[in-house]
């Protein structure tokens, strides 16, 4: 079973591996139980100092990192040398938190009671492609600062990163047996992981479709689980707004790593009054996306990461178009920058594209930006523009999702918490509030009877 490894932007192998099967995912999770116990025992300081080795090592291999993920994801140079510097700066944070992360003393009658925070076990990290260094960063720095050893399943689509970046984690001097990258199948070696008997949690990121399955499959030894699904998140323009900020940082909301991104602002709400007047500025600022070689500094938008995907991406768009950018000729995956008008109730505003297309839709009030901000079963991200300060915070207050932002579009920090509401998943990763979900709390008495 020989995986071969495409670059979207050629269609070019770029690797061969092999495969993991159920035998070999086994052997991962026993290499990881091993490692536990003296991984565990290391004091807090010592892995902090580790994980900060773990950073310094990211800082010094930047470059090399950010060509391997552009190259295997197709995304633009820039942008992945920015998501880079962001692991680093999630190991520099853990590295930081681990000896800072404790229980807490609760007064009690007859003795004194006191909680720890203990490591869980063995986890089983199950990233997808988009955003693949850095969305295992998220899940690594806490799990290990923690105490845990980990299995990590890089998407098949995506393992390359994953497997530079565990040669300097072993270079750090964190010992073997403690980080694994298990390279295969997510129906076969995710699965399994899932199911298996000593993995104590799954960190989950991918679709909601796959999120179910995991969710199933670790209901059979009661694991716990993050789930960090799709979304398809509302960016709400008032006629109050700067129409200018709203209109020229919208492109990017959506096309930014081709639209292949959870948080992704696909659905462009617009009060009626200004409908017009700022799809035509959208339109501008749309066409000066820099499509192209994902190699040159100045490339905004890469390809789509596979045909099947490119396939399912266009089946969300006919002819009848607001906008529709250019792509390159020769061999890709392509898919123009596109914009359509819409209904909340189309297909387009309904599900999760995961490509460039952006769905406009006028809103009339208040009230109805919230009711159709809200009408989606997923509840990840989104943002509010106006320049009324109460309008904004009832706007913030009113709308189900994890994350949003006011007057910015921006979803994702080092330091403070990131997750879904509803069938965008739960538990929350990044921030302190991210070791809560790679720790378990345990309660103490102790009788002071004499
Ligand atoms: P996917 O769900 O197809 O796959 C995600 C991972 O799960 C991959 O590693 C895959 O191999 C593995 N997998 C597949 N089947 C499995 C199974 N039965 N059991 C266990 N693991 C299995 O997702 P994708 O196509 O790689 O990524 C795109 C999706 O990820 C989108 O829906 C996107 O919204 C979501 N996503 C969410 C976030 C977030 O933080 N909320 C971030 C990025 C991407
Ligand atoms: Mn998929």
């Amino acid at each position: 079973m020989t995986l071969h490894v495409v670059n979207p932007a050629t269609e070019a192998v770029i690797a061969e591996l092999e495969q993991a099967g159920i035998d070999e995912a086994d052997e991962a999770v026993s290499r990881a139980k091993a490692a536990g116990p003296a991984w565990r025992a290391v004091a807090p300081e010592d892995r902090g100092r580790l994980l900060r080795r773990v950073a310094t090592l990211v800082e010094e291999h930047a470059e090399e990192l950010a060509r391997v993920e552009s190259e295997n994801v197709g995304k633009p140079i820039a942008a992945a040398r920015g998501e880079v510097a962001m692991v680093a700066r999630v190991f520099h944070f853990y590295a930081g938190a681990v000896d800072k992360h404790g229980g807490s003393e609760i007064p009690v009658a007859g003795g004194i009671d006191v909680t720890f925070r203990e490591p869980l076990g063995v986890v089983g990290l199950i990233v997808p492609w988009n955003f693949p260094l850095n969305i295992a960063s998220w899940k690594l720095g806490p799990a290990l600062a923690c105490g845990n050893t980990v299995v990590l399943k890089p998407a098949e689509l995506t393992p390359l990163s994953a497997l530079r970046l565990s040669e300097l984690i072993l270079d750090a001097g964190i010992p073997e047996g403690v980080v694994n990258v298990l390279v295969g199948k997510g129906s076969i070696v995710g699965r399994r992981l899932a199911e298996h008997p000593d993995v104590a949690k799954i960190g989950f990121t991918g679709s909601t479709l796959i999120g179910r399955d995991v969710m199933r499959a670790a209901a059979g030894t009661i694991k716990r689980v993050t789930l960090e699904l799709g979304g398809k998140s509302a960016n709400v323009v008032f006629e109050d707004a700067d129409l200018d900020r709203a209109a020229s940082s919208a492109p990017d909301a959506v096309f930014d790593n081709a639209g292949q991104d959870c948080c992704a602002r696909s659905r462009i709400l617009v009060q009626r009054s200004v409908y017009d007047e700022f799809l035509e500025r959208l339109v501008a600022a749309a066409s000066r996306v820099r499509v192209g070689d994902p190699r040159d500094d100045a490339t905004e938008m890469g390809p789509l990461i596979s045909a099947g995907h490119r396939e399912t991406v266009a089946s969300f768009v006919d002819d009848e178009v607001a906008f529709r950018g250019d792509t390159p000729d020769g061999p890709g995956f392509w898919f123009p920058c596109t914009i359509v008008e819409a209904s909340n109730d189309d297909r387009v505003a309904r599900e999760e594209v995961f490509g460039p297309v952006a769905a406009v839709i006028p809103f009339e009030d208040e009230a109805d930006a919230v009711r159709l901000a809200n009408d989606t079963p997923y509840g990840l991200s989104g943002s509010v523009w106006t320049r009324d300060v109460a309008r904004a915070l009832r706007m913030v207050r009113a709308i189900d999702s994890g994350v949003i932002s006011v007057n910015s579009n921006t979803s994702v920090r080092v330091q403070t918490p990131f997750g879904g509401f509803k069938q965008s998943g739960f538990g929350r990763e990044l921030g302190l509030q991210g070791l809560e979900g790679y720790s378990e709390l345990k309660n103490v008495y102790i009788s002071t009877a004499g």
